[in-house]
């Protein structure tokens, strides 16, 4: 397994689209393994394989607190949503950032496992909001898109002024 370097907003690979996943294999197994060590050593509870600079519909979400509960969802499609709910939200390509997001408060997802297997799962609260944040990013969207024009120039404005000192 390998940590995975995280693109940063407002790198322009965060806007690409991600395709689907149409092999099942051990490649596709090793870029999930390698996904949930970056997501875990981060630390954060999302990572979508956009954020990795891999454009294939693939998201690993873990909300437990001990980090035993992997999710992974290949190919997801929100089938149902219902309702609305405010979280704040964080994401590792923007990192330090935390913002108030509106999202669906009940969805139901349609996606395969790592095997190929189809399964829908109905998830509420932070899963949801976590789902549908993920999904955006395999979209080509980051959250910070749902913030005024304001806010976001002033986001981009920080991040590109700190990957100036990084550098
Ligand atoms: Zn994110």
């Amino acid at each position: 397994m390998a940590r995975l370097p995280i693109l940063r907003f407002p790198d322009p690979r965060l806007y690409q689209k991600a395709v689907p996943v149409t092999v099942f294999d051990a490649d596709l197994r090793s870029l999930i393994a390698n996904m949930a060590e970056t997501m875990y050593a981060a630390p954060g509870i999302g990572l979508a394989a956009t954020q990795v600079n891999v454009h294939r519909q693939v998201i690993v979400i873990d909300t437990s607190e001990d980090h035993k509960r992997l999710q992974v969802f290949i190919n997801p499609e929100i089938i149902e949503s219902v309702g609305t709910q405010f979280c704040e939200e964080g994401c590792l390509s923007v990192p330090g950032i935390y913002e108030e997001v509106e999202r669906a408060e009940q969805i139901k997802v349609r996606a395969a496992d790592g095997e190929g297997r189809i399964f829908t799962l109905a998830a509420e609260g932070l899963l949801a909001v976590c789902i549908q944040h993920e999904i955006d990013h395999l979209k080509g969207k980051v959250f910070v898109e749902y913030l005024s024009r304001l806010k976001q120039s002033r986001i981009k404005a920080k991040l590109q002024k700190q990957q100036r000192e990084m550098a």
